[in-house]
């Protein structure tokens, strides 16, 4: 079997040195355990966070050690009752061919729909942006929204939804000529702009001639900035993730309108995903129920072979992605 672990943990940007091939022996599971062969892995923003060495809502990543995240794949051994080889299951000990797991979750496949669905539109991701709009932002139907990493796995469902329970306007940012028309002419975005153009302050001006009144913050800095000025009186901002600080050696000041959420009496609210697996059943049977019958566009960028997940990693983190970045292992 084949393992990914953390060589050392980066400064900054992670490269080449960050990560460490391994083959080990096949793993033999144990009582209440199954061995599971890896068909796809997930690779997420938040793992840059678990590279290094402080105390957060993970514990870090340890090094020498198989790096984690989520994974679909096959039951090849069980000795769980209830769990037989052929099963697919879903856990978090991705970064390897083959792992020996006791906390996984069975999944009943769905014919034509790729088990990789459960990493993205049908996973963390979704549930992600369902909890975020819905609950954090308390979104309503005909409001305006704005969400930045708009063509990213979380981003692109957060538009879609907002648009299906019924929002005015939806405007999204990404990093790219062909992500922005992406967003607008196949996923139904009502705008959207390139933040490499120019000052995001102003592009979302631009694009919002009436205000927003929920901001759902994948990026912070700059973007956060912008979506203060532009936020109507009572707006809210789901505070999702700030990928733009990610790999900064050194944090850039903050937003420099902060005193906008007195005068606007805005609402900040950040969420960790985690906390909320109780409302994954609404999210499964909203977003189940709209891919099903093609209402959702569902969107993946798909990496072979587990020797590329260290570049499918650093591509998510540069953009390379469309919709949810998964490894096909
Ligand atoms: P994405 O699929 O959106 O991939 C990351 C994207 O971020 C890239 O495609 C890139 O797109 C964009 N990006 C990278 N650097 C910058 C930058 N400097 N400025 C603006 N955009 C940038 O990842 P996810 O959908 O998985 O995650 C999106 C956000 O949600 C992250 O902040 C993540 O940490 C957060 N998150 C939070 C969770 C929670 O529980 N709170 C759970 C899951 C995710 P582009 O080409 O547009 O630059």
């Amino acid at each position: 079997a084949q393992e990914i672990r953390l060589r050392s943990r980066p400064k900054g940007w992670p490269d080449d040195d960050t990560f460490e091939f391994a083959t080990v022996e096949l793993p033999s599971p144990g009582d209440g355990e199954v061995l599971v062969r890896n068909t796809f892995m997930s690779v997420d923003p938040y793992m840059r966070g678990r590279m290094n060495d402080v105390k957060s809502y993970v514990p870090p990543y340890q090094l020498g050690k198989a790096l984690e995240g989520g994974a679909v794949g096959e039951v090849v051994e069980s000795n769980v009752e209830g769990t037989s080889p052929g099963d697919l299951v879903l856990h978090n000990l991705g970064w390897r061919s083959h792992a020996v797991v006791s906390a996984f979750t069975k999944l009943q496949p769905i014919e034509g729909v790729s088990p990789s669905r459960f990493l993205g539109a049908l996973g963390m991701p979704a549930l992600t942006a369902y909890v975020g709009l819905l609950d954090i932002a308390s979104f309503k139907p005909d409001e305006t929204v704005f969400v930045s990493g708009a063509a990213g796995a979380v981003g692109n469902l957060v538009g879609q939804i907002a648009k299906l329970k019924g929002a005015k306007r939806v405007i999204g940012s990404a990093g790219s000529a062909e992500k922005v028309e992406h967003l607008t002419s196949k996923l139904g975005f009502d705008a959207a702009f390139n933040y490499r153009d120019g000052n995001v302050t102003e592009l979302l001006a631009a694009e919002a001639p009436d205000g927003i009144d929920v901001y759902f913050d994948n990026v912070g800095g700059d973007h956060l900035e912008a979506a203060l000025w532009s936020l109507n009186t009572h707006g809210r901002v789901a505070a999702c993730g700030s990928i733009s600080t990610y790999n900064e050696e050194k944090l850039q000041p903050g937003p420099r309108n902060l005193h906008l959420i007195v005068a606007k009496r805005l609402s900040i609210r950040g969420f960790i995903i985690l906390d909320h697996g109780d409302r994954f059943s609404a999210m499964m049977k909203d977003v189940g129920g709209w891919l099903a019958d093609g209402q959702l566009v569902v969107e993946e960028t798909v990496v072979d072979g587990l020797d590329n997940a260290p570049a499918a990693f650093l591509g998510m983190l540069r953009g390379e992605n469309t919709g949810k970045m998964i490894v096909r292992l």
